[in-house]
């Protein structure tokens, strides 16, 4: 029962879909976070033992060394670059810090999880543009929902759980239809996955468009989430400011900087374990397609399919004894993969009833979850 009296935002703001059964301890392939399958290298250990033996002190509060090592990695001024508890640290504070009541965000659906959330704790108006039949941004219907009202725009590049993604090309189309004043995320969690463009084409955009922010995270290439630290490269000063002053000061905590300060001077590694999940994604792909499933474009590291197949007559025709139909699929086939220690993730929590959104893992875990999924279809 309920006894606190909280605010109205409280109410609104939906539960983070949290992966099932975590802390069980017969979890075999834990494929259900798009996290990374490999360790922290050596020297990422040492950097955080070289940490530790300062935690008695409050960390740096402007992430001076981490903050340095991306402008110069990236070419972006210090100023213009923010640093997060995760990504998504950097995009509530965005939400807090660009939006209120009146005002708008736009993002396509289904989309990251956190989104609704930007909308939900400010009082915005939230308009959600469902992906088009190949599971993709509709950046042409986006773009007809910006009108004075709004804010804030969010393209999910590649987009988390569809695993597709749009060539670059097209989203600096977008931006030239945005009114300079909207500021626009593109958040590229996955971008290091996405073999349509050099993941780091996206940033030359930045000096055309000063309302532009490129949002990054340590947490899936880099295999770094369980210490929670993201960044930012922004067109502008505005937005690194406007988040600063909306957070606790201490953002960033100094085993976090100084682990993945150490991990950038490791591309190599990056690019090796991105490689292998690349092959992964391959090879997981072809053998979906073989036992008659059609996985979306995958541009990230995990692949997202509906377990019926195809849909005739398309998604927006479903009736809800198809929809309810399909989410008990789903739900069978989650709960049969968990019972033997595979966890993946639900359509349903994801806005797509009967989908599965599996992350690519080890060779060896990916050869238990497909065994796994033909045993049960
Ligand atoms: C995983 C993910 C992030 C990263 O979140 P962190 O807070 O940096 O761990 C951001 N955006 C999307 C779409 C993601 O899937």
């Amino acid at each position: 029962m309920m006894t606190l009296e909280l605010s109205a935002k409280i109410a609104r703001i939906p539960d983070y879909p949290a992966a099932a059964r975590y802390g069980r301890a017969e979890q075999i392939a834990m494929l259900a976070s798009n996290e990374s399958p490999y360790p922290p290298i050596p020297e990422v250990r040492e950097a955080i033992e070289r940490a530790i033996s300062g935690i008695n002190r409050y960390p740096d509060p402007r992430s001076s060394a981490l903050r340095s090592k991306l402008s110069e990695r990236c070419g972006v001024q210090e100023g213009r670059i923010a640093i997060g508890n995760g990504s998504c640290d950097i995009l509530l504070a965005a939400g807090e810090a660009l939006l209120e009541p009146g005002a708008e965000v736009i993002y396509a659906w289904p989309s990251f999880s956190v989104y609704p959330h930007l909308a939900a704790a400010s009082g915005a108006r939230a308009i959600a543009v469902p992906t088009d039949e190949e599971d993709r941004h509709d950046l042409e219907a986006m773009a007809e929902e910006i009108t004075v009202a709004t804010r804030l725009v969010l393209i999910c590049n590649p987009n988390n759980p569809t695993s597709t993604a749009l060539p670059l090309a097209q989203i600096a189309g977008f931006l030239q239809q945005v009114p300079y004043e909207v500021c626009v995320i593109l958040d590229e969690a996955y971008c290091e996955y996405n073999l349509l463009d050099d993941p780091d084409a996206s940033i030359e955009l930045l000096e055309e468009h000063p309302n532009l922010v490129l949002l990054r995270t340590f947490s899936k290439a880099y295999g770094l989430c369980g210490l929670r630290v993201g960044y930012a490269l922004c067109g502008s000063e505005d937005l690194p400011r406007a988040v600063d002053k909306v957070r606790q000061p201490f953002f960033c905590n100094a085993i976090a900087e100084a682990a993945a300060t150490e991990a950038l001077n490791h591309q190599d590694v990056v690019a090796e374990r991105v490689t292998a999940t690349i092959a992964e994604r391959i090879s997981v792909d072809e053998r979906l397609r073989a036992l008659g499933l059609q996985p979306a474009d995958s541009q990230a590291n995990f692949c997202w399919f509906e377990l019926a197949g195809p849909i005739s007559g398309g998604r927006a025709e479903r009736s809800e004894q198809e929809l309810a139909q399909a989410g008990r699929r789903e739900a069978a086939t989650v709960e049969g993969l968990a019972g033997r220690g595979i966890l993946v993730r639900a359509g349903t929590s994801l806005g797509r009833p009967g989908a599965l959104r599996v992350t690519y893992g080890t060779r060896e875990e990916d050869e238990l979850f497909l065994d796994a999924l033909a045993s049960l279809l």
